[in-house]
């Protein structure tokens, strides 16, 4: 069967990476989580003290991202570090979400992701995949749920953590995030002209999933 580009993207919290990974295991695919990039960076500026746009950009050519396989799951690394307990607090997704408006922060993470897809095999989640890195993907998602949906999962995900989440503070990150992520001048969120979209706010997991598997073996003929 042809090998094809799998481009997922979507709003924060829409559940873009457990879809992501259940289609690569079902294709026997590479998955990519672009977001955990964009999060290590802003791990490293957080952890640096760096705040100004100037000295972000002074720190990239001494950042490196990769990804190993830890516990049979996929993980960031950064300059060689797992970092992959350290990505998912809010203040690091926060970060994130400021660092990615800076356009060579992005032309930094693009090429990058753009290597990983020459073999094709491979989904990538996002916010940008099928827009910027991969504009000629055969197959592009695009996945959407309501704000409250998204921060209940959210705040679900947080307490099981161990965290103390207050459920009113993680949907106003929610929405500041979406607000950042589809204004922001360089790619903002937006959603390809070929791209199927998925709402996935009343859809159990199992119904979701039946959806994306008849898209890919479509995409895939
Ligand atoms: O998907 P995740 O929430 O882990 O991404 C963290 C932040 O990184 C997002 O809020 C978004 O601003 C940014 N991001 C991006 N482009 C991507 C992936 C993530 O701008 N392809």
């Amino acid at each position: 069967m042809n090998k094809i580009i799998v481009a997922i993207d979507g709003y924060s919290s829409c559940g873009k990476s457990t879809i992501a990974k259940a289609l690569a295991k079902y294709a026997g695919y590479t998955y990519v989580d672009t977001g955990a990039m964009y999060r290590a960076i802003g791990l490293y500026t957080l952890r640096h003290g760096l705040t100004t746009e100037a000295a972000i950009l002074a720190a990239l050519p001494k950042i490196q991202i990769g990804f190993i396989l830890a516990d049979g799951a996929q993980h960031v690394t950064l300059n060689g570090e797992d970092v992959e307990a350290h990505i998912r607090t809010l203040e690091v997704g926060n970060r994130a979400s400021e660092i990615s408006q800076i356009k060579e922060v992005r032309a930094f993470l693009v090429a990058q992701q753009q290597q990983m897809g020459l073999q094709k095999g491979i989904v990538m989640d996002g916010r940008d995949i099928g827009t910027v890195v991969f504009p000629q993907a055969e197959l592009k998602l695009f996945l959407t749920a309501s704000p409250e949906v998204r921060a209940q999962r959210r705040f679900d995900e947080l307490k099981e953590k161990g965290g103390q989440p207050v459920y009113e503070e993680v949907l106003k990150d929610v929405n500041d995030r979406d607000y950042r992520d589809t204004h922001r001048a360089e790619s903002p969120l937006r959603q390809a002209d070929d791209a199927i979209v998925v709402d996935n706010s009343h859809l159990t997991r199992e119904e979701q999933m039946e959806v994306i598997y008849k898209h890919f073996e479509n995409a895939c003929k």
